[in-house]
């Protein structure tokens, strides 16, 4: 990645502070540790004083570190097939091994922190679910959670009504091991923090429509940590001014994450953790900037609404990307590929996530067709580099941005 953001300092010290806390809440017996899935109801638990801990944050560390293409066969022995989703096995994997990429963070750290409960959404895959069962099962703790629609076309009110009163339904047993009553007032403050941190990674994610634009959707991968792993927390929000500030005095500098920037990519898909690195270096070379992408802005909640706190967490996850109608997903990303000015999307099919990957049905050829958006599809995978063959990836993108020259021509 071009031109270091200095801001990824401040990035590290948070990250460091939120597994720290963690691991130190997982410790005294007088708090309590909640699993969330990455989109799952965390205000709630915030409000309720939980320390929050993602299996899908410590799932990506464990793919951007390369530990987890050798970790994934301890769950398969288990009978966790290989194409099944490669986060949940490297993540069995590494319990099975008793081994944490947090240590590498914090050696004091030496495994992920025991939880009291872990709460799912299942709007993003039933994945999710039978990785927090796993858990349940080991640990002996609580496994509770929604089952928000899939395949949404119309976000209708009946579909909002009935989400929201799984989460409130949600608030009783997260009551009783809490040990504590809801405050609505917390709740209320905790999805205002979570709708500000949206609003300003949003910003954030929209400089990448600048020409050249300062930040590329590999840096988006990292400093996307906060909007997960500390949403609804204030020190969130002083984190992405903080960015935000840095990228708009980039902005006003013209200097382009990618120096000499000539073709412009938006990237739809999982990241390849293990190869974040080697593939914006790649494209870096070849003058390619990803500017924007689906992965990044799913953590966007424009939907969040103090005054609605119940209801307007419904709508966010039943509005999430992942779990639109591909007839939804197409309009989406025509639209983004005009807000971003791009030559070209890049379809990442990941082999072990089905759900996130949306060039199988036919889709890459329709946006051909009906909109003239020029497409190349990576065959790879999120974090089973087994999966990832670096010569054919290489030889695609290479191809494809020569091609997006030659239309540019
Ligand atoms: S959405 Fe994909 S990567 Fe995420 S938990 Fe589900 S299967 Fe795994």
């Amino acid at each position: 990645m071009s031109g270091r953001i200095e801001s990824t300092t401040l990035l590290q010290s948070l990250m460091a502070t939120a597994f720290r806390e963690c691991d130190a809440a997982a410790r005294d017996p007088s708090r309590r540790v909640a699993w969330c899935s990455s989109v799952g109801p965390v205000e709630l638990l915030r409000a309720l004083d939980f320390t929050v801990f993602f299996p899908e944050n410590h799932a990506a560390m464990l793919g951007a570190s390369r530990m987890s293409t050798g970790l994934i066969p301890f769950a398969n022995a288990e009978g966790f097939s290989p194409e099944v989703c490669s986060y949940m096995t490297s993540d069995i994997g590494a319990f099975r091994r008793n081994v944490t990429p947090l240590s590498r963070v914090d050696p004091s750290i030496t495994s992920v922190p025991k939880p009291d409960v872990l709460v799912y959404d299942s709007n993003q895959c039933r994945d999710v679910v039978d990785w927090f069962s796993f858990y349940g099962r080991e640990l002996g703790v609580p496994v509770i959670g929604v089952a928000a629609p899939r395949g949404v076309q119309e976000p209708t009110e009946d579909l909002v009504a009935a989400v929201a009163s799984q989460i409130r339904a949600l608030v009783s047993p997260l009551e009783a091991i809490a040990g504590r009553r809801l405050d609505p007032d917390r709740l209320r403050e905790a999805v205002a923090v979570s709708r500000d941190t949206s609003d300003l990674w949003r910003s954030v994610l929209s400089c990448g429509e600048a020409l050249p634009s300062p930040l590329t959707f590999f840096d988006g991968c990292i400093h996307m940590g906060p909007a997960v792993v500390l949403r609804g927390d204030p020190r969130a929000l002083e984190y992405y001014r903080a960015l935000l500030a840095e990228l708009q005095a980039r902005i006003a500098a013209g200097q382009g994450a990618v120096s000499g920037e000539r073709v412009r990519l938006y990237w739809d898909g999982m990241p390849v953790w293990g190869r974040l690195r080697d593939l914006s270096d790649l494209l870096a070379g070849l003058g390619a900037s990803v500017v924007g992408s689906t992965y990044c802005s799913s953590w966007v909640f424009g939907q969040l609404d103090p005054d609605e706190p119940f209801d307007s967490m419904a709508r966010a996850a039943i509005e999430l990307f992942i779990a639109r109608t591909d007839a939804v997903k197409e309009m989406v990303l025509a639209g983004e590929a005009l807000r971003y000015r791009v030559d070209g999307i890049v379809f990442h099919d990941a082999k072990t996530c089905p759900n996130n990957s949306n060039c199988r049905y036919g889709m890459p050829a329709r946006l051909r067709e009906g909109k003239g958006l020029a497409s190349v599809i990576v065959h790879s995978d999120l974090n089973d580099l087994r999966l990832h063959a670096d010569e054919g990836v290489r030889l695609a993108l290479e191809a494809f941005v020569e091609q997006c020259l030659e239309a540019r021509r």
